[in-house]
C-alpha cells in the first residue's frame, strides 16, 4: 500500500475499527439559516443550492437511504460504516428531531459512527449533550466550517458568522469531547499564502482532532459564479493549490487526521477550475510534492 506523508483518513480508520470503514451520505432533511433567512437568505457565495450534497438523493427517508446504500454495490466494499449527514446544517433542528433524526440513521452495528456536518453559530449545549449520549452506541464527529480565519474574508463570503463564534463552538465540542472535524478552504476570493498562514497559527492554538482542506470551486448559480464572470475572482491555480496544501499539512499538528485535501466538485455544475474534476490529479500532485520535498505533517508546527 502506497505510503502518505500525512495522516490520511483511510489508514485512520482501518486501525480505529480494524477494517476498511466507508462514508454513506446522507440527507437529513434540515436547511442552512444562511439560506432561510434566520442568518441571511443568500448562503455562503460559493454554495450550491443542495448545500454540498449534489449526489445525495434526498427524496427517500434517512432509513432508506441507508437501507439502499447496504443493498448497492458499494456496501460490498466493507462491513462498517459511517453514517455521514452531509447536507446543509446537520444540527439546525430541535433536539426532538435531531435524536429523531440521528437515530434513524443507526440502523444496525454496522453503523460504527455517526458524523455531523454543521455551522458553529449552530452549536449549543442541548446539542452538544445530546450528541454525547449517542457515544455511548457510535463515535461521533462533528464537522465545523471555518474556511478562514480572516473574518474580512468571512464577510465576504457571506459566512453569517466570525471566528470568535467558532472558536466558542469548538470549545463546546472539546467539553463534551466530541471530535472536530474543522473545514478550510484554499483559494477563497482575496485569500493569498498569507491569509491562510493565519488561519493555520489560529488552528494551532485550537483543539480539533480532523481537517478537510477544500480548494475553493465555482459551480453555477451562485454569487462566487458572478465574481468569476466579472472577472472579479480568479480560481487558484493547481500548482498553487497543490503549494498551499503542503503548507497546511506541513505546520498543522502531526495528529491531526486529514479527512480530506481536495474539493469534490458536483461535474455537472462545475464552473471553474477544471482541474477541480481530476481528484487523482490532486492527490498524487500533493504526495509527489511532499515526497520529492523530504516533507512531512507536522514538521513545522508550532503549538500556541
Ligand atoms: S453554511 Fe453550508 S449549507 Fe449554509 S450556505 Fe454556507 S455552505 Fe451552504
Amino acid at each position: 500500500m502506497e505510503k502518505y506523508n500525512y495522516n490520511k483518513l483511510n489508514e485512520y480508520l482501518k486501525n480505529r475499527y480494524g477494517e476498511k470503514t466507508l462514508k454513506i451520505c446522507l440527507d437529513g432533511g434540515f436547511s442552512c439559516p444562511n439560506r432561510d433567512g434566520k442568518v441571511s437568505t443568500g448562503g455562503c457565495i460559493f454554495c450550491s443550492g443542495k448545500g454540498s450534497g449534489e449526489h445525495i438523493n434526498s427524496d427517500i427517508s434517512i432509513e432508506n437511504q441507508v437501507k439502499n446504500y447496504f443493498s448497492s454495490y458499494k456496501a460490498k466494499r466493507a462491513n462498517k460504516f459511517i453514517a455521514y449527514f452531509q447536507n446543509f446544517t446537520n444540527t439546525y433542528d430541535s433536539i426532538e428531531n435531531l435524536e429523531k433524526k440521528y437515530n434513524e440513521a443507526l440502523i444496525d452495528d454496522r453503523i460504527v459512527c455517526l458524523s455531523v456536518a454543521t455551522r458553529p453559530d449552530c452549536v449549543n449545549e442541548d446539542i452538544c449533550r445530546l450528541l454525547a449520549k449517542f457515544k455511548k452506541r457510535v463515535d461521533v464527529w462533528v464537522e465545523l466550517g471555518l474556511q478562514t480565519s480572516n473574518d474580512n474574508t468571512g464577510k465576504l463570503i457571506n459566512r453569517g458568522y466570525d471566528t470568535y463564534i467558532f472558536k466558542s463552538a469548538l470549545e463546546l465540542l472539546n467539553k463534551y469531547q466530541l471530535e472536530a472535524i474543522v473545514h478550510i478552504m484554499i483559494g477563497l476570493p482575496n485569500e493569498s499564502l498569507d491569509e491562510l498562514k493565519d488561519t493555520v497559527i489560529f488552528l494551532n492554538s485550537q483543539n480539533y482532532q480532523g481537517i478537510k482542506i477544500h480548494s475553493t470551486y465555482v459551480v453555477k448559480g451562485t454569487k462566487l459564479e458572478e465574481l468569476y464572470n466579472q472577472g472579479k475572482y480568479n480560481s487558484i491555480e493547481l500548482k498553487d493549490y497543490i503549494e498551499n496544501a503542503c503548507y497546511v499539512i506541513t505546520h498543522i499538528n502531526p495528529k491531526v487526521i486529514v479527512h480530506k485535501i481536495s474539493g469534490d466538485a458536483p461535474k455537472n455544475l462545475l464552473v471553474a477550475p477544471e482541474w477541480n474534476l481530476h481528484k487523482k490529479l490532486i492527490l498524487n500532485g500533493i504526495n509527489r510534492y511532499l515526497k520529492e520535498n523530504n516533507l512531512h505533517q507536522g514538521m513545522y508546527y508550532k503549538e500556541i
